[in-house]
């Protein structure tokens, strides 16, 4: 077969480059958010007709001059660079100057904008090649109004391909949700086929804002953290569910954004993932939001279109930091008490105690100094040979004490995992070849001791002088990894429920505990402590109603 190799002509290159910048409505809503959000918006109204392929997004940015806007759906035209050295020092969220002229491909576009600076506004409607058609002046607020309709009207079998019009409104919500996460000081009005859809009100705190994006999540659940990394001139800000509060059966609030933007980033969303490990039930996922802002010389953002997928450099030194963020979060101190909510009954009381707890989450947590200043806890008594009940200057716990003694036992082992010689060997009878492998795997010394015996002759420290070792080694040779065992060895060794305790040891118990750097739950996610905070008793106790001194006000 004889061919010629030709280059395609402008048309045919636009029309296959559109595609790849908008692909659905909920593209076309994330590139004109986008553009308001460069703008410098802080109002942003939509309206989506989904069967009417029309999308409007108004805004309250800085508009544009009629030059601009004759030039703006041009191919490749943009305000944002200017050269290849701008590539290194991306500060807005488009700079590609495509989604316009893609629109204008694949869609019909019309702008309304009047510039922060100008009396009146300018009405451009748009041909496909992104040319200017019609140009009128209008009267309208400053900022910009687009409409984007017929939306893939010239390339039918791309409407085909596309999901339910149900599904499709769940991306443009979820990417509503997304943008509005990275931009807490923007107020969003969403409607859809012309009636009121969704909002979002402006937040101070991130916590406040994926309260209202997850309804399950209740703000008191979340606890936030904004680390600065002064020699980096970076931030880290993570607000995640407390791991005794909140967690959720798919990693779906799993999510990185990197200077203002969602990114999939399998690497941040493991290390966040594992920064959990052990503080949740099983087969549960945390709440998590991070967001990085790093200087844009870190980042290449060009490897999609969509700009979801970046090249980070030094992925493992963010890496390291985040745990430690994540890990810093999870602390119970001085700074992170709390008053509690309104408690009218004892079952209120408990409720709110659950609700509020003693967790700050209203303030930002300083990032050094005074963070580790822990708290003075002073053991009261035992109740039932099973909770301690616990005094600090800001009100009460119950702390559990099999669990909080886990949670000790798991971290020494996990940062010393030491395995003793034992002597006399413990005797295994009919151990299964994988057996054998997985105590091996977890380095014990294990041998053959004659017909269907093994003979384990060194075990982890804390099962050494144990009655139940035998039972403890077999236990541990069922499988898992090294943690899992960890985890067996923790509880197995842990105070019992049901033992008396002396004032002694509930205090060494207590302050071990509180050093710990999960505090919050027990290596398999139950929650180890109830706060009762003293604003929470006052309520309860109605210590407002003045009665009278004598009363002991
Ligand atoms: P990019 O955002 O990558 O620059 P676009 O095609 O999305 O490319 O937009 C082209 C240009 O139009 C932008 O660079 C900006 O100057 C201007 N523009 C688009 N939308 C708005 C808006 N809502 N408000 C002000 N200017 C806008
Ligand atoms: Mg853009």
């Amino acid at each position: 077969m004889v061919y010629t190799i030709q280059a395609l002509p402008t048309e045919v290159v636009h029309l296959i480059t559109a595609g790849e910048v908008i692909d659905s409505l909920a593209s076309v809503v994330r590139e004109l958010v986008e553009n308001s959000l460069d703008a410098g918006a802080t109002r942003i109204v939509l309206s989506i007709s989904p069967e009417q392929w029309r999308v409007r997004v108004a805004d309250n940015g800085c508009g544009m001059t009629l030059d601009n806007l004759q030039r703006a759906a041009t191919a490749h035209s943009t305000s944002k660079i200017r050269s290849c050295a701008d590539l290194w020092r991306i500060n807005s969220l488009g700079f590609r100057g495509e989604a316009l002229h893609s629109l204008t491909t694949l869609a019909s576009l019309e702008i309304l904008s009047r510039h922060t600076e100008e009396d009146f506004g300018w009405q451009v409607v748009y041909g496909s090649g992104g040319e200017a058609l019609r140009v009128e002046t209008v009267a309208i607020a400053p900022g910009t109004v687009v409409t984007v309709s017929n939306l893939f009207g010239s390339c039918l079998t791309r409407r085909q391909g596309l999901p339910t019009v149900a599904q499709q409104m769940k991306a443009v919500q979820a990417t509503i949700h997304q943008i509005a996460l990275c931009h807490p000081h923007v107020t969003w009005q969403v409607c859809q086929n012309e009636r009121q859809w969704f909002t979002i009100c402006p937040a101070i705190k991130i916590g406040q804002l994926l309260s209202q994006i997850i309804p399950q999540i209740k703000h008191a659940d979340l606890q936030e953290l904004k680390l600065e990394i002064p020699e980096r001139n970076s931030c880290i800000s993570l607000v995640l569910g407390l791991p005794d509060r909140c967690h959720r059966h798919r990693p779906d609030w799993v999510r990185v954004a990197v200077n203002k933007r969602i990114v999939n980033s399998q690497e941040l969303e493991q290390t966040i993932i594992s920064a959990f490990y052990k503080t949740l039930p099983r087969d549960r996922y945390p709440v998590c939001f991070l967001h990085l802002c790093i200087s844009p010389e870190q980042i290449n953002w060009n490897r999609n279109p969509a700009k979801t997928e970046i090249y980070l450099n030094e992925l493992s030194y963010w890496q390291e930091q985040i745990s430690g963020a994540i890990e810093q979060t999870f602390r119970i101190n001085s700074h992170t008490i709390k008053e509690s909510v309104h408690t009218t009954r004892v079952g209120q009381l408990l409720k709110a105690a659950e609700e509020k707890g003693n967790y700050n989450f209203n303030r930002s947590i300083p990032s050094e100094g005074n963070t580790t200043t822990p708290l003075s806890l002073k053991a009261v008594c035992q109740i039932n040979n099973t909770y301690i009940v616990v005094e600090h200057p800001g009100g009460m716990w119950l702390v559990e004490q099999h669990i909080a003694h886990e949670r000790v036992l798991y971290e020494q082992l996990c940062d010393s995992w030491q395995i003793l010689p034992i002597e006399p060997p413990v005797i295994l009878y009919q151990l299964s070849p994988s057996q054998v492998l997985q105590l091996q795997r977890i380095n014990l010394d294990i041998e053959p001791f004659g017909e269907q015996l093994w003979a384990v002759r060194s075990v982890p420290a804390l099962l050494q002088q144990r009655d139940d070792c035998a039972e403890a080694i077999l236990e541990l040779s069922w499988g898992g990894d090294l943690l899992t065992a960890q985890v067996a060895v923790a509880c197995r060794s842990a105070i019992r429920n049901g033992t008396l305790l002396s004032q002694q040891e509930m205090q060494q118990l207590l302050e071990q505990w509180q050093r710990t750097r999960n505090p919050r739950t027990c290596p398999h996610g139950r929650p180890i402590c109830l706060s009762l905070e003293e604003p929470a008793l006052a309520r309860f106790f109605r210590r407002h109603w003045v009665i009278g001194k004598s009363h002991g006000i």
